[in-house]
């Protein structure tokens, strides 16, 4: 077991008062509060996440075990605003820069973008780091995302709020397995989806995004290419039913999109004729064919702004709904149900690792120098390898350049090219 996957994979979506927990603030410790998903019993709610999340391959099994996320507390408004003070001033005297996605806390973002940093998916953050001028990226979202920065910026210091801030994805595709899975295929392209580790990243021939992945399936399979895709198999189906390529896929799911149901889709769909609906292809199979758009965070973004329609269900994490709003005021958006009849609470998708983000971890962050992302600068010049051909790729085939570090006049740019 990598000491990452050994980290348990954190499934909680919301927090319940039988299971949290206050703990203080100490001088180096922003105060946070620790929540369980779900209520008791506990070992049966675990076990129900523990389905969601465990991986099998035509190898075995991969489980991941149970959920913990440190979610900051809530600050009152005077305190947050004093946070924000202290942050801007850390950020201007550590000529540092802060990129935050768009699942993260709408304080973040609208800091980010405050500052002069930018709000994105995964790879517009990464690129936005590489080009910006900054000494350090601060990077509010997951794991991953900061490894991704990284290894596009390998003389930089990118520091995140707290670094068991991870993801499913990643979680379910530890290198060890998955590294004999690619060896037992060796006749195999290996493309692996944006979310997993440097080391997984490092295995791969292909770095893929959501939408980007769709063109570069259909360009392998029409060099008779066979593939590994992994880890999220709900995306790898997706783009197997649409290429008709050869593909072996990990079985891993995000907890966060694998939880929309089809069901209850169709009745909101009823209830809302007019309607457009738009999915992320991490989602089940049944939930992507009610959708009107399949596509990344950028791309869902931009059809709220493109579409004439005035009303949009929306299957994604709902902090992408922040964004949404304020570009189209006038619109409604409503969120795509994730749980069925009888539940209480009918949208819950929220990433409980993107909620480990929080102001006063940041602003710990910028203070101590902690929450640094390491890589061995051999494993980030491998890693780069695959990473820098998907860019390449999109490049050529979509006429793209470099980005020039403004994320709204780069925003053309990533269309089509964008991350979960
Ligand atoms: S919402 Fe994104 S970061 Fe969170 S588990 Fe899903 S894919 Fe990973």
């Amino acid at each position: 077991m990598t000491t990452r996957s050994a980290i348990k994979s954190s499934a909680m979506k919301m927090s319940h008062p039988h299971r949290t927990k206050m703990h203080a603030a100490t001088q180096s410790q922003p105060e946070f509060v620790e929540t369980f998903a779900y209520d008791a019993p506990p070992l049966k709610q675990t076990n129900a996440l523990m389905n969601q999340t465990t991986t099998t391959n035509v190898d075995g099994k991969i489980d991941i075990e149970y959920a913990r996320a440190r979610i900051p507390a809530e600050l009152p408004r005077s305190k947050r605003l004093q946070v924000e003070e202290r942050i801007k001033k850390l950020l201007i005297e550590k000529n540092a820069v802060l990129v935050a996605h768009y699942y993260v806390d709408p304080y973040i973002q609208d800091l980010a973008l405050a500052t002069g940093g930018c709000v994105g998916d995964s790879l517009e953050m990464a690129r936005f780091g590489q080009a910006h001028s900054a000494d350090t990226l601060v990077v509010a979202g997951v794991r991953f995302m900061g490894e991704s920065a990284k290894i596009l910026s390998m003389e930089k210091t990118v520091l995140m709020a707290d670094l068991e801030a991870e993801c499913s994805l990643d979680l379910g595709c530890p290198i060890e397995e998955f590294s004999a899975f690619c060896d037992a295929h060796p006749d195999r392209t290996v493309v692996v989806y944006a979310n997993t580790s440097a080391e997984v990243k490092a295995r791969a021939d292909w770095v893929v995004t959501s939408s980007i992945g769709l063109e570069i399936v259909t360009h392998l399979h029409n060099r008779g290419e066979k593939l590994i895709w992994g880890p999220d198999r709900h995306l790898g189906n997706f783009i197997q039913k649409k290429t008709g390529a050869d593909m072996l896929l990990w079985q891993g799911s995000c907890i966060v999109h694998n939880e929309f149901k089809a069901t209850e889709l169709v009745q909101l769909k009823n209830e809302h004729p007019d309607a457009v609906v738009l999915v992320h292809p991490e989602s089940p199979d049944s939930v992507v064919e009610l959708a009107d758009v399949v596509g990344s965070t950028s791309k869902l973004l931009s059809a709220t702004k493109d579409m004439d329609a005035s009303t949009f269900i929306v299957a994604t994490d709902l902090g992408i709904l922040h964004e949404m709003q304020k570009q189209s005021p006038n619109k409604r958006f409503l969120a795509a149900p994730t749980a069925g009849e009888s539940a209480t609470c009918k949208s819950c998708a929220f990433c409980p690792w993107m909620a480990m983000n929080g102001l006063e971890g940041i602003e710990h962050a910028l203070n101590t120098n902690s929450g640094e992302i390491i890589l061995d600068k051999k494993l980030a010049t491998r890693a780069l390898l695959p990473l820098q051909r998907m860019l390449d790729f999109a490049a050529e085939h979509k006429k793209r350049v470099q980005a020039s570090g403004d994320i709204v006049k780069d925003r053309p740019l990533f269309q089509n090219v964008g991350a979960a």
